[in-house]
């Protein structure tokens, strides 16, 4: 198969800075699309993956599946997209498309395990795939998603992983008006969840470790805030919620928040911390609690969603930062200091 060679960012170990480096690109074949990466957002599932956190990165890696762009070309076969639109890439490239997972419209669970966008296995290029951190990717076009025109481009762009990955547990356990909702971890992920928790009818409650943002939760949509190193606060809402979203990237005591539940009530985990998370027995048994866990979303949600926020006008609150800036945005992730998504203006790889 012909490649072709772009610029990229990326690390060759799980100590090393990013840096620049060339990947290669597939050709567009007959049912692909060719996207000019305009922003990619900065997700902290990018960073896990960088230094290995999760082990089997597989070096070089190139992150970002937080993509919107403008197609430049489109294979022969494809009919949903032309030349000109803008686009959009997520988490997903491919699924095998037959198991039942696939075959309903789950494919984020395929049972073969989809294809990542980044330290996935390209099958066309038996080698792993390389993410949004590059001047263009090559995408199959029933991964590609349509983009709200009506949208900030650049804070459209982490709706393609924060935005669903929040979306898809809030519409499964079917979140909606009467439904009181935790949101735990304010950051790229915590902050889309209020939103889209709010904008569905819920009234939703922030839980935060960070003083300065329960001043701006609010802002955010939240109905009340609970600042979690806060021992009375947190006893004081002791049984209260329905649902809780614990989007925590790092280590932290679920016990804690299952307190917060209740009877029936279900934690949802999308956070995904590089080690176990211990749980007491007697966090579920009394209240007959549900602990649970969610990746992502399909497609088809994602599309969902996009729509939604075009039509309720909503976007992540970022800060728009340089290629070049992204060992430094890596070190402020980790300290949970970023209101709330950096996203990459690709424009500067390009220069
Ligand atoms: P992020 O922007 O870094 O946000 C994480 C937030 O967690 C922080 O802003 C902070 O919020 C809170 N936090 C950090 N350390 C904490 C600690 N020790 N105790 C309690 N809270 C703490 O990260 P993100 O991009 O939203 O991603 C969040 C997690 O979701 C990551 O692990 C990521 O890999 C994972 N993820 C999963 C999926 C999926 O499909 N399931 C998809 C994308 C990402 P406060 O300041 O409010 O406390
Ligand atoms: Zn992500
Ligand atoms: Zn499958």
């Amino acid at each position: 198969m012909n490649t072709y060679s772009v610029k990229a960012f990326g690390t060759d170990a799980p100590q090393a800075d990013l840096k620049q480096m060339y990947i290669d690109r597939r050709g567009i074949t007959a049912k692909d699309v060719e996207i000019d990466i305009l922003y990619c957002g900065v997700c902290h599932s990018d960073l896990h993956t960088a230094r290995n956190e999760w082990r089997g990165t597989v070096y070089p890696n190139v992150p970002g599946h937080e993509i919107v762009g403008r197609i430049t070309r489109v294979g022969s076969d494809v009919t949903r997209f032309k030349a000109g639109d803008l686009a959009a890439v997520g988490c997903m490239v491919d699924s095998c498309r037959e198991c039942e997972q696939c075959r309903q419209g789950s494919e984020q669970y395929c049972e073969k395990g989809n294809i990542q966008t980044y330290n996935g296995h390209d099958k066309h290029l038996n080698r792993q795939t390389f993410g949004g951190y590059s001047e263009r990717v090559v995408v199959d076009q029933d991964f590609v998603l349509r983009v709200p025109e009506n949208l900030d481009l650049a804070a459209t762009a982490p709706l393609l992983c924060a935005g669903v990955t929040t979306w898809s547990p809030l519409r499964h356990w079917k979140i909606g008006p009467g439904s009181k909702v935790g949101v735990v971890g304010i950051g790229g992920l915590g902050h889309m969840g209020v939103k889209l928790a709010k904008a569905m009818g819920a009234y939703v409650v922030v839980i935060t470790t960070s003083p300065s943002k329960t001043e701006d939760a609010r802002r955010l949509g939240a109905d009340d805030v609970i600042l979690s190193t806060d021992k009375a606060q947190m006893k004081a809402a002791s049984a209260s919620l329905h649902f809780i979203l614990d989007c925590v990237s790092a280590q932290h005591d679920v016990n804690a928040y299952l307190r917060l539940l209740k009877v029936d009530g279900t934690l949802a985990l999308v956070g995904a911390p590089e080690h176990p998370l211990p749980i007491a027995a007697f966090s579920l048994i009394p209240a007959r609690k549900n602990f649970a866990g969610s990746t992502i979303g399909s497609i088809a949600e994602t599309q969902e969603m996009l729509d939604f926020c075009g039509e309720h006008n909503i976007t992540a609150d970022i800060e728009l930062i340089k290629m070049q800036d992204i060992n430094e945005a890596y070190e402020r992730l980790l300290k949970g200091d970023v209101k709330y998504r950096f996203v990459i203006d690709m424009g500067s790889l390009k220069q």
